[in-house]
């Protein structure tokens, strides 16, 4: 763990005003955005790179999100105290630690084992208690459903029906959609047991939410 220092505390603060000159009004994403030391979710050698407003690659060809793309998510998720949140596709934990700010109950599915065991060890070590589970993504978590709002982190080439069934009545879930770093924001909002309310948010870039492969 790299000690938070004034330095990066300078650097955040320019980030946070970035993002909100973007578009990101609620208070309490940039809020989150500033009180996380996002220079421990890199690798040590890219320490300048953690306050610009890019994405990274943070090893077995994973990316940590834009803080931007970050943000945006939870803007539209709009977490509230206490909601249980479901992540799908943990990488870095950067994401979870940004509901977690929210003070939401965050649990988050990542398919690659290695990032996996890395993440679970870092928030450990940042005091970040956020549930960490290896497996697949398109299952869901059933055990811990209903979900009041489900985030996706990944390309999904469709709505998984299992991540509809898991999100509450009321409940959101946000999803880039598309194939080959082409997606689209989309807000499911869940009306009934059967009825979706689906919005678009634009044009994103993700790497893919994979189905059905071994990991290590
Ligand atoms: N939320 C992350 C960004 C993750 S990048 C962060 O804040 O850093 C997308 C992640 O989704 C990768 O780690 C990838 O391994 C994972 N992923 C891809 N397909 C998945 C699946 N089917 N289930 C769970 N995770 C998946």
């Amino acid at each position: 763990m790299i000690p938070d220092n004034y330095r990066h505390k300078g650097l955040r603060k320019k980030l946070v005003n970035e993002i909100a000159a973007k578009g990101i009004l609620n208070e309490d994403v940039l809020a989150a955005i500033e009180a996380i030391p996002r220079h421990n979710f890199l690798d040590p050698a890219f320490l300048e790179y953690a306050y610009q407003d890019n994405a990274f690659p943070i090893g077995s060809g994973q990316t940590i999100s834009q803080p931007y793309t970050v943000a945006f998510q939870t803007e539209l998720l709009n977490p509230q105290p206490r909601q249980k949140i479901l992540e799908i596709g943990t990488g870095s934990g950067y994401q979870a630690c940004v509901l977690l700010e929210m003070k939401a109950k965050v649990f988050s599915v990542e398919r690659q084992r290695n990032l996996y065991r890395k993440t679970k060890q870092l928030l450990e070590e940042l005091r970040y208690k956020a549930k960490l589970f290896y497996g697949d993504g398109y299952k869901g978590l059933p055990t811990f459903a209903p979900f009041d709002g489900i985030i996706i982190t990944a390309g999904a080439p469709f709505i998984p029906e299992a991540l509809k069934e898991q999100l509450k009545i009321g409940g959101r879930m946000v999803i880039p959609q598309g194939v080959d770093g082409k997606q689209t924001m989309k807000l499911v909002r869940k009306i009934s047991a059967t009825e979706f309310e689906i919005t678009e948010h634009g044009a994103f870039s993700f790497v893919p939410m994979l189905e059905n492969k071994a990991t290590d």
